[in-house]
């Protein structure tokens, strides 16, 4: 079986974006089929000359207790709990938000082996976002852009090293 590494994060942090800078790859595509759905939350992540894993988007993480929404967040909880690394994504622009804070908690909770990744860094200085998430106090942290594929080789081979 493949490791699985889970992206963690709050809404709108880019972790779909991340998930699939990550899974793009033949049989990824394979998978959009009609009747398939296009909302994949599991792929594979194949880097080259590397081992390979899987990836969950845990989407909705910090979802209500309740209804539809509480049934997505104890899913991405669950998915979170199996994973062997967990990302947890965070938004360099707009910095630490209470919901980072909640979801940091919850993971400390869980007390699985997690990076933190800071996207969306193009444009912007980097350091003075790695410095606003210090008081995270996660040892591993990365600076990257999802959208424009900065950091990316570099976040695979700490993941990889990891597993
Ligand atoms: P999710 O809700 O965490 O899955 O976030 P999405 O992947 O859907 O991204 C939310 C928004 O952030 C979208 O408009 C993306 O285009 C944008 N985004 C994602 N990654 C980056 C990045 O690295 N840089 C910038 N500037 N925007 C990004
Ligand atoms: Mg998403």
């Amino acid at each position: 079986m493949l490791p699985l590494v889970a992206l963690v994060g709050r809404p709108n942090v880019g972790k779909s974006t991340l998930f699939n800078a990550l899974t793009r790859s033949r049989d990824a595509l394979v998978h959009d089929q009609p009747g398939v759905t296009r909302d994949r939350h599991y792929g594979v992540c194949r880097p080259e000359g590397m081992r390979h894993f899987a990836v969950v988007d845990t989407g909705g993480i910090a979802g209500e207790d309740e209804g539809l929404a509480g049934a997505t967040a104890r899913q991405a909880r669950a998915a979170a709990e199996e994973a062997d690394l967990v990302l947890f994504i965070v938004d360099g622009r707009e910095g630490a938000s209470t919901m980072d804070d909640d979801i940091l908690a919850w993971l400390r909770k869980t007390a699985r082996p997690t990076m933190l990744v800071i996207n969306k860094t193009d444009g912007i200085d980097a350091q003075a976002a790695i410095n606003d998430f210090a008081r995270y106090g996660i040892k591993d942290v990365l600076a990257v852009s999802s959208a424009h594929r900065q950091g990316i080789d570099t976040l695979l081979e700490d993941v990889v090293a990891r597993l």
